[in-house]
């Protein structure tokens, strides 16, 4: 085995046997495969990788890297990966084997161990009639997307998928194994509900399940010529429709590959999704002025709630992606122009997808001692994204993705998306400023050395 410079004398043979999960350093068999995660392009080089089987492996392995004077950066799917500084000299310490959940459909409530993605989530709930907040792509992690706040498909009517969190599990900072819920560690509780990873190492998350079995849901295709027209008629719409109705406006580029359906291969399309709560006829209703716009094709149909998770078309293996979002405090004509002319027909783009996701209803509201991101303020969501199978495209594709921002740089909200910000930048930047200063004063309680690495840091303030 070839121990590494950065491991010597770090006594791994310990770890190794004090955990029944696996630990791998640079230049052993198994080390590519343990830090790759679902987004590809990211190539990380940690110092040790420790793939945790349960929450007692992850005590082991915060207590390890405290000892052994080692930042640690917890992950499970590796989705959320792009914002992540460099791990050098780290720990990357993997949740992925820890995919337990449990249903309790007398308290309509999920446990669900934090290497969870949603579909273990949304499947086994559905067996009792009950749907997760979970978000567009059923291979996100639970933990990664409730930590970031978590916007899905019944956003307006039940909000913030952390704001449905009941209880957390974690392991601080010290390596102590605590449980926080509305009666107790009231600091982490709330910081780790849209406050993001950077408290502690979660080994479990419990939420609020909701009554939602089927659902009226599906797309609208548009030739991608129609865009201005789709998008600003969909703008109108969202104007007038409840809180029981979440919808997003995509305008999505498919690839020449085989195995897509011909009507799609290779084209680009305006699309319009929406999720509505209710019946098939009350759905049909809402939808009906969208309908009116004559698509190329509907979709629309009563759906299972984890369905859900392929109305938005995401890649459903391992992709190499760059992209970009971005809060908007409107979405008005004039930004409608804007983004037309960067990625519309007529553009030349390398971005496979961009959306824009409708806001407002129950997001809008503070949820009732609600977490770190209490209400989002902003109307609309984009996010623009490409794929990167080779390197040469990086550039270009983060360039796009930058420039369709920038073209909306006079809309934007007074802060950036938690979730949906894929370039490094402190939480500063993507939490209302109040609740910075609160998870800093946290920060500055649990983690003073800054032990934990997350997506968006956050540098500790005493009060
Ligand atoms: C295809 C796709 C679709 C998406 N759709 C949505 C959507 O509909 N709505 C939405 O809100 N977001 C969406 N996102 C964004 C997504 O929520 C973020 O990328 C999120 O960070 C992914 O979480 P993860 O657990 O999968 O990723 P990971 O990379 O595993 O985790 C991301 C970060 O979360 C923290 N973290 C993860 N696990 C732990 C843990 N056990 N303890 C402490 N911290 C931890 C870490 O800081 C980590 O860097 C989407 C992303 C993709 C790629």
């Amino acid at each position: 085995m070839n121990i590494t410079d950065t491991m010597a004398g770090r006594d791994l043979e310990a770890l190794r046997a004090a955990i029944a999960g696996q630990v791998f350093i640079p230049g052993q068999a198994g080390y590519d495969q343990a830090r790759q995660g679902r987004n590809l392009a990211v190539d990380t080089r940690p110092a040790v990788v420790v793939a945790a089987g349960s929450a007692a492996d992850v005590a082991q392995a915060v207590r390890y890297a405290r000892a052994h004077d080692m930042r640690i950066a917890p992950q499970g799917t590796g989705h959320g990966a792009p914002p992540l500084e460099p791990l050098d000299g780290a720990m990357l310490l993997r949740t992925t084997r820890m995919r337990r959940v449990d249903i309790d459909s007398a308290a309509r409530t999920a446990r669900a161990e934090a290497g969870a993605v949603w579909q273990d989530v949304t499947d086994p709930a559905a067996e009792h009639g009950l749907a997760a907040l979970a978000g567009s792509s059923p291979t996100v992690g639970v933990a990664g997307y409730t930590l970031g706040g978590g916007i899905g498909w019944l956003a307006r009517r039940y909000g913030l998928a952390a704001n449905s969190v009941t209880a957390a599990e974690l392991i601080t900072p010290r390596g102590d194994l605590v449980r926080a819920d509305a009666g107790h560690e009231s600091d982490l509780f709330w910081a780790i509900r849209g406050g993001g990873g950077s408290v502690g190492v979660l080994t479990a998350l419990e939420m609020r399940l909701y009554p939602v079995g089927e659902l009226y849901a599906g797309a609208l295709f548009f030739p991608v010529a129609r865009t201005a027209e789709v998008l600003h008629a969909w703008r109108a719409w969202t104007g007038t429709v409840p809180d029981e109705v979440t919808s997003l406006a995509h305008l999505l580029r498919f690839p020449p590959l085989p195995e897509l359906p011909e009507p799609l291969r290779g084209r680009a399309f305006a699309i319009l999704e929406a999720a509505c709560l209710g019946d098939a006829d009350t759905g049909a209703e809402l939808i009906g002025p969208l309908r009116r716009l004559s698509p190329e094709l509907d979709t629309f149909a009563m759906t299972p709630a984890p369905a859900l998770g392929q109305l938005n078309m995401d890649p459903p293996q391992p992709t190499p992606s760059e992209g970009d979002g971005a809060f908007l405090a409107g979405f008005p004509a004039a930004a409608i122009d804007a983004l037309v002319a960067v990625v519309g027909p007529d553009a030349d783009t390398p971005l496979s997808s961009v959306e824009v996701r409708h806001l407002g209803g129950a997001l809008a509201r503070p949820a009732a001692a609600g977490g770190a991101q209490p209400s989002i303020d902003a109307s609309y969501l984009l996010f623009a994204v490409g794929a990167t199978p080779t390197p040469d495209l990086i550039s270009a594709v983060r360039a796009h993705a930058q420039a369709v921002k920038h073209a909306l740089a006079p809309w934007h909200a007074s802060y950036d998306s938690y979730n949906f910000k894929q370039t490094p930048g402190p939480a500063s930047a993507v939490l209302p400023s109040a609740s910075y200063r609160r998870l800093q004063e946290i920060k500055a309680a649990y983690d003073p050395d800054q032990v934990i690495i997350s997506g968006h840091p956050v540098r500790p303030i005493r009060p």
